[in-house]
């Protein structure tokens, strides 16, 4: 099966009009696009999307999720419930999570796990800061990210579920990371993916974030280990994300 896939994180944009109408956009020009494609709306908007693109190839997803079941956890929601509005994907450990909220790895792992046992596709994110990175710990970083996932969860996990790289310094800045960058990281993502499951490496989707746009997409998605894109403020514009999905396959 192919790993193109493109992901658009909505953050907490939008309104409902302006949800119905972005929706109508991409499924009016679904055709051109040959990738697997998701949008993450915020909560509120995801029963439009199941209610607008049941059935139209294009899957929604989450933006994030609780780490519990059930229970006194007021204002969360828990991974059966986004199961229940036909979500396929679920964002597990964006940096603004990780910088915003305060979660850290356990809490990543833990939400991870919760996605994959409601039968949900976590979409994990990993990144370095700018400091991090000026003080050549990016590979040291990610590879800390993501066994920490691993070891919760068990290196099978990996079998259904979506890497994403998205440097911090890159997210909403309009700095994207040089494609020799990103694939640099991506490689050693898939390195580390190989050792942990040789079997699985090959099959997962690396996808990159952090200032994607239709300019500099294809030169990203010609990068080897660099299968799609998670994409943030491009994917509130139509036109610019369905190219997006066209670079990418
Ligand atoms: C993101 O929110 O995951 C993201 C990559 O944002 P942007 O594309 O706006 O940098």
């Amino acid at each position: 099966m192919s790993r193109a896939l493109v992901i658009g994180n909505w953050k907490m944009h939008g309104s409902a009009a302006f949800t119905e109408e972005l929706l109508g956009q991409l499924l009016a020009r679904r055709e051109v696009v040959s990738a697997a494609v998701a949008v993450c709306p915020p909560y509120p908007y995801l029963a439009m999307a199941q209610q607008l693109l049941a059935d139209s190839g294009i899957a929604w997803g989450a933006q994030n999720l609780s780490a519990h079941e059930q229970g006194a956890f007021t204002g969360e929601v828990a991974a059966d419930m986004l199961k229940d509005l036909g979500c396929r994907f679920v964002l597990v450990g964006h940096s603004e999570r990780r910088a915003l909220y305060g979660e850290d790895d356990a809490q990543v792992a833990a939400k991870f796990v919760a996605a994959q046992s409601a039968g949900l596709v976590p979409v994990l994110c990993l990144g370095e800061t700018l400091a991090q990175r000026e003080a050549d710990e990016t590979l040291a970083v990610v590879a800390g990210q993501l066994k920490a996932v691993l070891a919760v969860a068990g290196a099978a996990a990996l079998a259904d579920a979506v890497v994403a790289y998205e440097p911090v310094w890159a997210i909403g800045t309009g700095k994207t990371a040089s494609p020799q960058q990103a694939q640099e990281v991506h490689g050693y993502i898939r390195q580390l993916l190989a050792e942990a499951v040789p079997e699985l490496a090959a099959k997962v989707s690396l996808l990159y974030g952090g200032s994607v746009k239709a300019a500099n997409a294809a030169e990203l998605f010609a990068q080897q280990d660099i299968d799609g894109a998670l994409v943030g403020g491009a994917s509130l514009k139509a036109d610019e994300f369905v190219s997006i999905c066209e670079a990418c396959g």
